[in-house]
């Protein structure tokens, strides 16, 4: 595996590899874990060659110290995407993505509203636009992302749509943990106890049932900021709350 941190590198890199083979590629902001892991696989399966990236995006946060407080590893994401398979890691700098005057914005609509749009304000202006710049840099055949971040997914999937953009994207189940809570880097900032009562979030979903499920997480004194069912990529009940300081999405497909 060979990392890349600089357009010109990732570009130099990548264009003896444009000789008709496939290319996949699979956006994270690093920290690896399973989850992340289940999407190179799954690029590993179908492609030639698997490009990672490794992005915190500064836009895509509200609260700076949420930014600055996301954990960061660059050589750990390196021994795992390595091990996972990953030809070539592209791991930018802030300034490499968004250099001084920047100034072009891809604002998403339709699936982006309502949600996380409501309760994260820009934040898939940031993920929209950081996704188009990694397809348009990479110019991978598949790109891959998980059911975790259901709306995420049905924002990316409808700006391929929606700016014909030539790549196809595939969806990837959530992996959980034994006890059923879906894999994220934000799981580490959990408490012992945070992260038991953190178990009313899938428990909640396994009622399939806005309305239940909002109950369990309410007796398990867990105040969400929505359960709702809306079409993400397929009718999905989909669940945000924050429990402590830390704030935990997950869903289900019904
Ligand atoms: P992140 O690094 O959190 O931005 O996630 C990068 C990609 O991994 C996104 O497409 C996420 O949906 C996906 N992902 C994160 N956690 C999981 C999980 N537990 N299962 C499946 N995919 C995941």
């Amino acid at each position: 595996m060979e990392t890349q941190q600089t357009i010109a590198d990732l570009r130099r890199a990548l264009a003896p590899l444009r000789d008709g083979r496939t290319i996949g590629l699979v956006p994270t902001m690093g920290a690896l874990h399973e989850g992340h892991l289940a999407l190179i696989e799954a690029a590993r399966a179908e492609c030639d060659v698997v490009v990672a990236s490794l992005f915190v995006n500064p836009t895509q946060f509200g609260e700076p110290a949420n930014l600055d407080g996301y954990p960061r590893d660059l050589a750990r994401d390196e021994r795992v995407a390595a091990v996972a398979g990953v030809d070539v890691l592209f791991a930018p700098s802030a300034g490499e993505l968004y250099p001084k005057g920047f100034a072009t914005w891809v604002v998403p609509e339709g699936a982006a509203e309502g949600l996380e749009g409501e309760h994260r304000p820009s934040h898939f202006r940031g993920v929209a636009t950081v996704c188009v710049k990694l397809f348009e840099l990479v110019r991978p055949h598949l790109a891959y992302f998980g059911r975790k971040d259901a709306q995420q997914l049905a924002v990316v999937k409808q700006i391929v749509r929606d700016l014909n953009l030539d790549l196809e994207i595939r969806a990837v189940p959530t992996v959980r943990d034994e006890d059923g809570l879906a894999l994220s880097s934000r799981n580490a900032r959990l408490t012992p106890t945070e992260r038991e009562r953190a178990l009313a979030i899938p428990r909640a979903l396994a009622t399939r049932d806005p309305a239940r499920a909002r109950t369990v997480l309410v007796e398990a004194g867990i105040e969400p900021d929505y359960v709702a069912v809306a079409d993400l990529d397929g009718e999905t009940l989909a669940v945000a709350a924050r429990v402590g300081e830390t704030r935990l999405i997950d869903n289900v497909l019904l």
